[in-house]
């Protein structure tokens, strides 16, 4: 059964906004979604008639607040699949579990010399944790190179992997390519050399059912904001036994078990990498952002999605000058573009003023626009509530610009 868009558009009242008395047709989801009522409205339930700090107290409102986080942390546990409640640790978002990675992992396993393996087509989020630990400790960071499709060059793996690699760190979905990597391949690959694998799922989160113990993936990380949950909120999946041999991220709060000024000893999985207050308003909507996707149907979500792809770039092909950025068979629900020799601020601020949110620039991968020698894209990046009007709606103001500057 497919998706009743027109119902669901319903569930996102920011969707009925006019932008310059234009009706608002938000095509920037890879960069953050819209909330449903029902995320929104938990938010506001949660400071209501909820809140509380949580674990500590004995309180009605603590206890509370408490099971309503626990209870998040085993919602998100079933949506990936993972195998424990102790492999779920909340975060601030994708950013900061790779951060937490980067130093946890990084800093206790890693020796000079040693290898970090991520891809071409990372966003900034997978390379700058690991080039900080680079200064600090040495390590050799190496490239996995994409060709000119935007697909990766998974032949060229063998060779960049030596006795030195300790982790390979790739993007399930790339946030500008829409490339799908082959994750599950490049695990077992990984595993046969016993390297572990850390898979960025920022942007499969939202388009793909993920299923951590089918993957095999040792981390897996993603931000709440971009699957219809709230900013401030986001999951590292961690193997329980990395989990376990790695030390704590940060100190204080909810992480330690007992601290005298001579020794502390840490709490337990999960709480020993949650120092200080969690989110715990965010972790409950998130939570509730969840049980929206898995309500329609994660399969429902990714085909109405590739079906809005498929027609916009067959619409699209047929605008004079389109250069698709990212040409790959399998690939997520986005499409970077150029249009002749049209600057994507330009293209991005004429359809702005059409009511039309894209994303311009470099989308936080420079490496991407190297490869390309280019500065930047223009990136129009779907949703479920998005429909083929609003594809139509964005055509004919591409093809305004276009008009405009080419006449
Ligand atoms: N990784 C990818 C592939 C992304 O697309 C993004 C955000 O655009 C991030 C990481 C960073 O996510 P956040 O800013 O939510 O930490």
């Amino acid at each position: 059964m497919g998706l009743d868009v027109n119902s669901i558009r319903k569930d996102f009242p920011i969707l009925e906004k006019k932008i310059y008395g234009k009706q608002l047709v938000y095509l920037d989801n890879a960069a953050t979604t819209q909330k449903p009522s029902c995320v929104v409205e938990k938010i506001c339930e949660g400071y209501y008639s909820c809140n509380a700090n949580i674990h500590r107290g004995v309180h009605f409102l603590s206890q509370h607040a408490t099971e309503a986080h626990e209870a998040a942390r085993e919602n998100v546990r079933a949506f990936i699949n993972a195998p424990s409640n102790k492999e779920i640790i909340f975060t601030r978002g994708t950013t900061e579990a790779i951060n937490l990675v980067a130093s946890s992992f990084g800093d206790s396993q890693c020796e000079e010399g040693d290898e970090i393996i991520v891809s071409q087509m990372e966003h900034h989020s997978n390379i700058v944790p690991w080039q900080l630990l680079r200064s600090r400790k040495g390590i050799v960071l190496k490239v996995i190179p994409f060709d000119e499709n935007g697909e990766l060059q998974l032949e060229k793996l063998d060779s960049l992997i030596t006795n030195r690699t300790k982790l390979i760190s790739v993007t399930h979905v790339s946030n500008t390519l829409a490339t799908i990597n082959p994750v599950k391949e490049i695990i077992k690959k990984a595993h046969e050399h016993n390297i572990p694998v850390l898979v960025d799922g920022a942007q499969s989160i939202p388009h793909l059912k993920v299923d951590v113990q089918d993957l095999d993936a040792d981390f897996f990380v993603f931000s709440g904001h971009k699957v219809y949950g709230p900013t401030g909120i986001g999951v590292l999946y961690g193997k329980e036994k990395w989990l376990e041999l790695i030390p704590p991220y940060q100190g204080g709060g909810e992480m330690i078990q007992k601290v005298t000024f001579e020794k502390t000893t840490f709490n337990e999985l999960p709480f020993k990498f949650e120092a200080g207050t969690p989110d715990y308003i965010g972790s409950t909507a998130l939570s509730t952002a969840l049980d929206y996707v898995t309500a329609l149907g994660m399969d429902n979500i990714a085909q109405h999605e590739s079906e809005l792809l498929e027609y916009a770039r067959e619409q699209m092909a047929k605008i004079e000058g389109m250069r698709f950025i990212g040409n790959v068979s399998h690939r997520g629900g986005l499409v970077s573009f150029l249009v002749g020799d049209i600057h994507p601020y330009d293209m991005g601020s004429i359809l702005d003023k059409l009511g039309i949110a894209v994303r311009t620039g470099h989308h936080c991968a420079e490496p991407v626009m190297q490869a390309f020698g280019i500065e930047g894209t223009v990136r129009a990046s779907f949703a479920l509530y998005n429909t083929k009007e609003e594809i139509d709606i964005l055509v004919a103001g591409i093809e305004r610009a276009r008009k405009m500057f080419h006449h």
